[in-house]
This record gives C-alpha cells, structure tokens and sequence, in this order.
C-alpha cells in the first residue's frame, strides 16, 4: 500500500513515514493510493470474530509492506484488550431498527481510545523497528490528551508533551490527564486559552532545526492511522446488524470529521452502507456545507458537546479530494482560497456526490437536553451529550416511513465524563466507571507555564531531549 498527499504535490510515502510524518510536505493529508476491498465472503467470516479478529484483517492491507499481518496482530490485540467490555465495540438496541454503537469502553472513555490505544502501539513499534524515536507535541480542549496520554504512557521511544488551558478543562477531563504517573508523560497547564495552546504547538512545528532535533510528532485527527482504525467498528457494526445480506445506515456525531470519514472509507471498501448522517452541534460548519454548497467559517460558539466545537473540519478534506475525482492541484487551490477567504462554494459536481452518499443536520442545545432527558425516560438510559446530538438528528431527519435500513448510532462517549450536561438534563448524575473511580484522590502531575514559546521550548527540550 502506498499513500498520497490530498494535494498531490508530496513524496509518495508507505505506512510507516504516514504514521510518523502526520501532515503531509505540501500541506495535504495522506489518503491510501486506493482502498482494499472486503470481499461478501470477508463479510461472512467476520461474523465468527472476535473484534481484534476482524481488526486485523481489515487493516493488514493499510499498514504493510511496512508491518505484516504477524506483526500487526498482537498490537492490535494488546490495545483492545484495553476496553472493559468483552464486545469492545457493543451493539446495545433502544428502538425498534435503532442501535446505539457503544464507543466509549477504552480507558479515557472517549471514542478516542479506539483508535489512539491502537495509534500509540504502531508508534512504539516502528520507532523500534527504526532504531529511533519522537517527541509527540499536542494541544487538548478535553477527550484528545486523555487518551492521547493512556495511548502514549511508559511507551519506548515516545515522549508526549499535552498542552491544556489552565482552569478551563473540567476537573474529570485535567485529572484523567495529570494522574497519569509515568516518566515520559508531560502535562502543561498554559496561562491562556486552547487556541493559545494551538497556536505554541503550531510555533514549535514551525521552528524547523527545533522539530528536526526533538523529532516531533503529532497524535491528532489528521494522521491516517486514526482513520484507519476507525473503520473496523463500521465492519464489525455492519455485520453484526446483516451485512453482507442487509445494508446499514450510519448517524454519526462529528466535528472534525474523522469518525463519519471513516464510515465513508469502510463504504469504498465494500461495506454495504446505505446512508452515512453527520450530526452537528450548532457550529455547523458540515451542515451548512451540505444544505449551501458554500463552507464558510463562522464563530465557535461552546457546547455541551465541546468535542465537536470546531469550525474548520479538517478531515473534511479527505472526502473533498474523492468528491473532485481525486484531483489534487484544485483541490490544493480550494483549500487555498478556503484558508485566505474562510469560505469555499463546491463545484455542483462535488456537492452532488457529496448529497449522493450523506445526509446532515444539526441539533440546537434544547434539542440535545431534551434527547437526553427522553432517551431516560423511555429506556432508563443516560447518554452524552455528543451521542444525543445524533441521536436527535436520526429521530428528527429519518426519511419519511422511517430509515429503510437499521440505523447505527454512534455513541462517543461515556454519560460520565459529560456528567454536569446529563444531570441538567435528567436530575441524574452518571456514575464513573469503577477503574476511574479514585481518580479524585490521586496525585497530579503537572507544570504550569506562562503563554510564552520560548519557556515552552526550553521546557520541551529539558524534559525531552535524549
Ligand atoms: C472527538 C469527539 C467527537 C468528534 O469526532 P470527529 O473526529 O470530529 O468526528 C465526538 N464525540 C466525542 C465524545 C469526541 O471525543
């Protein structure tokens, strides 16, 4: 497998330069030269597996030459024997047609985990097989450093620097952060604000000697490894709801477009995926898209589902770069114009192939509480806030007779970790999970610095260099 930049004008790379490099020289994201196919008696197979099982087939193609199937099979084993449930994707019905796709079993109980507990092992692994290693460097409102942290956490080779902004994560979020006890972990609380956080990370990417030096590495949703690791939950979700015989649709929560791109993948693959439904919060960035044919910036506004209070969907990309028949030049030219302009209107074509295979809507805050508050009363089940803000858009928007195929909802996040919005909503508060359970009464870990890039740099250099 060969990977190429969404902007064409970048090496052609394998898995193992994909995995370590994250964004691509020209600006681009790496996207698989073509995508493998799941054959209908790969579908039948599956059905037997366990989830690694299935995990491993479906990914073997992505990451050779550069790891084989041997190689690849007890990473992928070792990081979902991480999830506290035996399924570690569950299946759990709440209407009739209606499925919830339990993503939240992992140990930072985000959506996350799926694929950052998978990400942090093929780190470790190919920085060996290098003889080398990296400082990954990252910024996090909240779900990403937990589990970029348990991912990383006494790995060789890795050292992992995650930025927050002092006093505005919330006490759950810092702690799953800074509790984390282990040699090679580096929180920082910053004096400023997430964006005061992106903008150091992106300074110290951009101090070219500095990244070559420390080897500098990124965890977010850009790296294609991520992408590919979601996918699995799509094939074995599908299966488990009749594939290859019954088609699935798929609503999704999203912001960045990661977890739905991945829907998308696992259609191209051969999965048979009816329809795939982004779910926005009210930075609707993809909705708007969708309805308008024009992607235009507007103000975050926050949410309670601060996971997705995004404006720029960086994923979103990777679609557009199919959408436009794979062309990178244009596609280089829009995103140009996208990033001086802040607005870009799609070619009738691309918007046609776009409305083709997705469907989009959003939910406004009420809708999302009131989601919360009648999922409970009618099942006695407490979900998040990012799970009822699919769920409101799949009740809401369902074709009119109802959804012609059973409609998987994906659920990212365990109710406890939103517990403040839950019990807004319902009177309830969700309870942690009891491998979380002493979180309160254990040591932080964490040094405080002032918004300034060069404590911050001196900081990354006296704690990381080797
Ligand atoms: C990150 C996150 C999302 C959004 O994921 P995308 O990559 O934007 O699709 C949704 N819900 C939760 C709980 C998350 O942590």
């Amino acid at each position: 497998m060969r990977y190429v930049s969404t902007r064409g004008d970048a090496p052609v790379l394998d898995f193992g330069d994909v995995l370590l490099e994250g964004l691509a020289a020209d600006g681009g994201l790496y996207v698989p030269r073509e995508f493998p196919a799941l054959s209908v008696s790969d579908l039948r197979d599956f059905a037997g597996l366990e989830y690694h099982e299935v995990a491993t087939r479906v990914l073997a193609p992505f990451v050779a030459p550069s790891l084989s199937v041997d190689g690849l099979a007890p990473l992928v084993q070792d990081a979902y024997a991480t999830f506290t449930h035996s399924d570690v994707v569950p299946l759990s019905a709440l209407a009739a047609g209606e499925h919830l796709v339990e993503l939240f079993w992992g140990p930072t109980l985000s959506f996350k985990d799926v694929a950052l507990q998978l990400l942090g092992r093929l780190f470790e692994h190919e920085l060996a097989r290098r003889g080398s290693f990296m400082t990954v460097v990252g910024a996090t409102s909240g779900d990403t450093g937990s589990a970029a942290i348990e991912a990383c956490r006494d790995r060789a080779g890795i050292e992992l620097v995650m930025l927050h902004p002092a006093g505005r994560v919330t006490e759950i979020q810092r702690r799953q952060m800074t509790t984390v006890d282990s040699p090679n972990i580096h929180n920082v609380a910053i004096d400023g604000t997430f964006d005061d956080c992106q903008d150091l990370v992106k300074a110290l990417f951009a101090d070219r000697p500095f990244r070559e030096r420390m080897r500098l590495g990124a965890v977010n949703s850009i790296n294609w490894a991520r992408v590919a690791a979601q996918t699995v939950y799509y094939v074995t979700t599908a299966v488990r709801l009749g594939a290859p015989e019954r088609a699935v649709s798929f609503c999704v929560p999203t912001g960045n477009f990661g977890n739905v791109l991945a829907g998308d993948v696992a259609r191209r693959m051969g999965v048979p995926i009816d329809r795939l439904v982004i779910a926005t919060n009210h930075n609707d960035i993809l909705t708007r898209t969708h309805r308008t044919g024009e992607m235009s910036i507007n103000e975050v506004r926050p949410s309670t589902s601060p996971a997705m209070d995004i404006q720029v969907s960086s994923n979103f990309e990777r679609l557009l770069f199919e959408l436009n028949g794979r062309r990178g030049a244009p596609l280089a030219a829009d995103m140009a114009r996208f990033r001086t302009e802040e607005s870009l209107a799609l070619a009738s074509e691309v918007l046609a192939r776009l409305r083709a295979g997705f469907d989009a809507g959003s939910a406004t805050e009420e809708e999302v509480a009131a989601t919360v508050a009648s999922v409970n009363e009618a099942s006695s089940r407490l979900v998040d806030p990012h799970t009822a803000v699919a769920l409101t858009v799949a009740r809401r928007d369902a074709p009119v007779g109802g959804w012609t195929t059973p409609i998987a909802v994906m659920s990212t996040a365990h109710p406890a970790k939103f517990g403040e919005a839950v019990l807004e909503a319902t009177g309830i508060e969700p309870e942690l999970p009891p491998t979380l359970a002493g979180l309160a009464d254990r040591d932080e870990h964490l040094t405080s610095l002032p918004n300034d890039l060069v404590t911050l740099r001196d900081f990354v250099t006296a704690r990381c260099s080797r």
